[in-house]
């Protein structure tokens, strides 16, 4: 690690880096920090476009298992199986839970 004013090497003087040159200290935990911060935007993009996708489908008046609201969205999904015909999901618009129509 060289100093990000003078160039020279830094010196580490209990746990802290310190330019011997001209007295530069090298900021602490900003590395973690910042890539903290990264993963968090990350995570709120997905979200955010999870949210988009759900915009687009349709919803239909059903009662939700888990709070009882009755709007969820739904849509088809055919199962890898051929023999099984394609099933209705169901996602809750207040809780989000999700679940799947049993005949
Ligand atoms: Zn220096
Ligand atoms: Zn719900």
């Amino acid at each position: 690690m060289f100093c990000q004013e003078c160039g020279k090497l830094l010196t580490n003087q209990g746990g802290v880096l310190v330019c011997k040159s001209c007295g530069w200290v090298k900021p602490t935990g900003l590395d973690s920090a910042m890539s903290k911060t990264d993963k968090r935007i990350d995570k709120e993009i997905v979200i955010v476009e999870d949210t988009e996708k759900l915009r687009t489908l349709p919803t239909t008046t059903i009662k939700c298992p888990a709070c009882k609201h009755n709007e969820a969205f739904w849509w088809l999904r055919q199962l890898r199986s051929a023999d099984e015909s394609e099933v209705r999901f169901f996602r809750c618009t207040k809780c989000e839970h999700t679940w799947r129509e049993y005949d």
